[in-house]
């Protein structure tokens, strides 16, 4: 998938976006540490617990039918924030508020949080966590792993129904089944529902996958590294029917990938990341024409271009990712930045740039 195509593809949507309104995910100064085991010589000789940064300090905003790409290396804590968004993981400090609701304090059944004004006033833990299952949902990158080869299509579907107590007859349950399926791309539903994975391709796998989710009708997905595990040649496809869906259905979507190319393909806005921070954040085509920090930069310039004759330059990194348990000083890039100078090692950049296209670097100017 080359940048030409996504752009293409990417123009030809502008119409398809939904108008801004309000944020649906706030981030707040998100911090998710690891404390690692402490072994006895550590214990020992006192010192301190050595901890992973996997998220350090990340801000950002979605709004409503936006979809977010997070962009990073393995290691640089675009899956962790995806954990913590639906309460997988508890943050070590910072907020996530999900349409008004702390999810912290949701995820550990302190709270309940319903749509808009639908609060119910007592609901068991239990039934507080559900809440926010089901209107946030995650799309796992292994289609392979997250389905049960003993159940059926329709099993595996309608299995979220019967958790989240939401259909009253049978008729109901083949009915949000079938518009489910059949949203996702696998039509005539009644084809699909008595088979097992195993006898399904690994598109028509995610396909279902993404069935499990919509069956719930949520108003978030998170989709972790999604197209990761499926043939070039349907990635694309797949790609757009997320794309529509939040067309469809107004789903709002945080996507995690490591591959710029597929977020420059259906994404409103990029954040990309390095080392637990977000070194650069605006909307995606901007980025793609004009990224401004270095490492983005050297990211772009090894996405594939359409045309061998107007191949642009290849930025290669040196070295490799530092130890998120022993962070670089000042800026975490510097050990390999080619424009490092002797500022970037002690002063932490803050975010510079112009309208809401910003970069974390001592470079960029207002
Ligand atoms: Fe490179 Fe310095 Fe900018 Fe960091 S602050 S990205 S080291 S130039």
């Amino acid at each position: 998938m080359t940048l030409e195509i996504f752009r293409n593809f990417s123009d030809s949507q502008q119409s398809q976006r939904l108008p801004d309104s309000q944020p649906l995910l706030q981030i707040q100064h998100l911090r998710k540490y690891f404390p690692l085991p402490q072994g006895i010589g550590r214990a020992l000789l006192r010192k301190p617990r050595r901890i992973v940064h996997a998220v350090d300090d990340v801000s950002f905003n979605i709004q409503k039918g936006e979809i977010l790409a997070l962009v990073g290396e393995s290691g640089s804590g675009k899956t962790t924030i995806g954990m913590n968004v639906l309460g997988l993981q508890i943050p070590t400090s910072g907020k996530i508020i999900f349409d008004g609701c702390n999810i912290a304090e949701w995820a550990q059944g302190r709270m309940p949080c319903g749509k808009g004004t639908q609060i119910p006033e007592k609901l068991s833990s239990r039934q507080q966590i559900l809440s926010l299952r089901r209107r946030a949902q995650m799309i796992f990158q292994d289609p392979y792993e997250s389905l049960n080869p003993r159940q059926t299509v329709f099993q595996i579907v309608a299995e979220p129904l019967e958790i989240h107590g939401l259909t009253s007859s049978w008729e109901e349950k083949e009915d949000r089944v079938r518009k489910a399926l059949e949203d996702s791309g696998l039509t005539p539903a009644d084809h699909f529902w008595e088979r097992y994975p195993d006898g399904l391709s690994g598109g028509q796998r995610q396909r279902v996958v993404i069935a499990g989710a919509l069956v719930l009708e949520p108003e978030l997905i998170v989709a972790d590294e999604p197209v990761s595990m499926l043939d070039v040649s349907i990635r694309a496809e797949f790609l757009t029917l997320l794309l529509n869906l939040r067309h469809t259905r107004g789903i709002t979507i945080l996507y995690t990938t490591h591959d710029l190319a597929t977020a420059g393909f259906f994404t409103d806005r990029m954040a990309v990341m390095y080392l637990g921070r977000i070194v650069e954040i605006g909307p995606t085509q901007e980025i793609l024409a004009n990224p401004r920090h270095p490492y983005t930069r050297a990211l772009v310039s090894v996405v594939p271009a359409p045309n061998p004759r107007r191949r642009r330059e290849r930025v290669i990194l040196e070295g490799e990712v530092p130890n998120p348990i022993d962070l670089p000083s000042g800026c975490r890039f510097h050990p390999r930045c080619p424009f490092a100078f002797a500022d970037c090692k002690v002063i932490d950049p803050p975010y510079a740039g112009s309208g809401d296209h910003l970069a974390a670097c001592l470079l960029v100017k207002e």
